[in-house]
């Protein structure tokens, strides 16, 4: 990019929110996905969407790209750098710019953190669910692009499940306005659906009206421990055909256990082959027998300790712990390859056993953790980019177990997304139709392919 093209960026933006020094531009590089690395020519942090307009406008004349940024907490390199680009960080538009009490609604600005938002909106007795292990750090515009899940989608969905309106400049410089406060509305094409997880390649997501729902008033959070790594995997089938719907089931394997532990320090039993993490809520008493029935299941399933939160306090530290998960596995090895393969819940036990097949086949290190209740499974890999050998066992590990999710009728991502770390399977799941019908909307809402031109690289990196 030349002098006198940033020259013209930083004059639209103004200096206060223009950044291309070395070390500026090397925190933007890369974001929680490792390996994937590219350094943008500047980064810049817009005021308003006249200025995200102009960007867009001038991009599209004098031919670089555009990479929007929220926290960059993506793990599937979403928000790396493309080459001769310019990132657009949106986590000072931070305001959340009304709850509605009436319609049960919040209208926000992408850059509001998604833990904000859920602890404003239950002031006033209300709720957002979706909740990513990342709450404390993502933004909303981010989880909206990516179509975050989180620990809840079991019983209340993912993402867009609460999305009913959305602001966006298109690549062109346009503004679209999506949706709005209705409950209902099915004038011409739902647009809206269409824009969550997009992935920023299809506009920079400017303002956004979420859906809120009345905040559940009572919860049981359990604990089950069983040595036999197969029985938990049948347990969460037993109780999704008991018909019902925990608002969490999380499964945690012996090596996430024992680094967790290492982690926290909460008394986790390190000799477990598995864990389940269980909250049921609601309101009123089916909240306590909904936990007695799945505590029966759970027994009867071989759990070989089942425990009750005592209070709100040990259930949070519970859930804090299940966070953290991630986090600890990473202390193991200098690099993290987490992953979010997803099957029908009927195949959990399968897969859970091809994630240890895959460890053992090619020799790699995995901890396995994840959203059983939904079937979305995060093996992980602990590994070192920089022994090649290691690197290249760890990346055939993962193309065997995403081809035996597939297998199983699954899909490569549940809630992080296709990114740069997934674009090689996209076909494999969506087919070639489907890749053909993506890229000819891609073409014409973004006729340049300037905005996080992802899919062009999908097309142009022979498999
Ligand atoms: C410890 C940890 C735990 C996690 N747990 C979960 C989990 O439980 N569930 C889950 O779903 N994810 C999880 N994630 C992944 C990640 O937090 C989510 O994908 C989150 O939605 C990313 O938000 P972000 O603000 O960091 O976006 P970024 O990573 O900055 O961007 C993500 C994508 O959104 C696009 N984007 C960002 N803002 C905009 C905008 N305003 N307009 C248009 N496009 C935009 C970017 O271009 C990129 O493609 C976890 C990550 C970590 C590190």
């Amino acid at each position: 990019m030349t002098e006198l093209v940033k020259g013209k960026i930083k004059s639209i933006v103004g200096d206060k929110n223009y950044l291309d020094s070395y070390e500026d531009r090397l925190c933007y590089s890369f974001d929680a996905t490792p390996i994937y690395k590219q350094l943008p020519e500047a980064v810049i942090f817009p005021d308003d969407e006249v200025q995200i307009s102009k960007v867009l406008k001038l991009a599209n004349q004098e031919s670089f790209n555009v990479v929007p940024r929220g926290a960059g907490t993506g793990l599937s390199g979403g928000s790396v750098p493309v080459e001769n680009c310019v990132v657009i960080v949106m986590t000072k538009w931070n305001k959340i710019l009304e709850i509605d009490n009436a319609n049960l609604t919040a209208t926000v600005q992408p850059g509001v953190v998604t833990g904000v938002l859920q602890s404003e909106v239950e002031k006033s007795g209300l709720f957002y669910p979706p909740d990513p292990g990342s709450l404390n750090v993502c933004t909303i515009g981010g989880n909206v692009a990516n179509n975050a899940g989180g620990l809840r989608g079991l019983k209340y969905g993912v993402t867009k499940n609460y999305v009913l309106g959305t602001e966006m400049i298109l690549p062109n410089g346009d503004l679209l306005k999506t949706g709005g406060k209705n409950v209902k509305d099915t004038a011409g094409y739902n647009l809206r659906d269409f824009i969550v997880g997009s992935e920023g390649t299809l506009g920079i997501i400017t303002r956004i009206i979420l859906k809120l729902i009345p905040k559940p008033t009572r919860s049981v959070t359990m604990l089950a421990f069983f040595d036999k790594l197969n029985n938990s995997a049948n347990a969460v089938t037993k109780i999704i055909a008991s018909h019902i719907t925990p608002s969490m089931m999380e499964f945690l394997d012996h090596t996430t256990i024992n680094c967790v532990e290492d982690y926290t320090h909460i008394g986790l039993p390190r000799n477990s082959d598995s864990v389940l993490l269980i909250e049921v809520d609601g309101r009123g008493s089916i909240v306590d027998e909904d936990a007695e029935r799945i505590i029966n299941i759970l027994k009867m399933s071989g759990a070989a300790v089942v425990k009750k939160a005592g209070n709100e306090v040990e259930a949070l530290t519970l859930r804090t712990a299940r966070r953290s998960a991630f986090s600890a596995l990473a202390r193991l090895r200098p690099t993290t390859i987490l992953e979010d393969t997803t099957v029908p819940r009927s195949e959990l036990p399968v897969m859970i056993e091809k994630v240890s097949e895959a460890g053992r086949k090619f020799d790699v290190m995995f901890g396995n953790f994840g959203h059983a209740g939904d079937g979305n499974l995060h093996p992980t890999c602990l590994t070192d980019e920089n022994n090649v050998d290691e690197l290249n066992r760890a990346h055939k590990a993962f193309d065997f177990i995403f081809n035996e999710a597939i297998k199983l009728g699954g899909t490569i991502t549940g809630e992080h997304g296709t990114g740069l770390a997934k674009k090689n399977f996209l076909e494999s799941v969506a087919g070639i139709p489907g890749v053909d019908m993506m890229k000819k909307i891609k073409s014409v809402i973004d006729e340049n392919n300037i905005l996080n031109p992802i899919l062009l690289r999908f097309f142009l990196i022979p498999k």
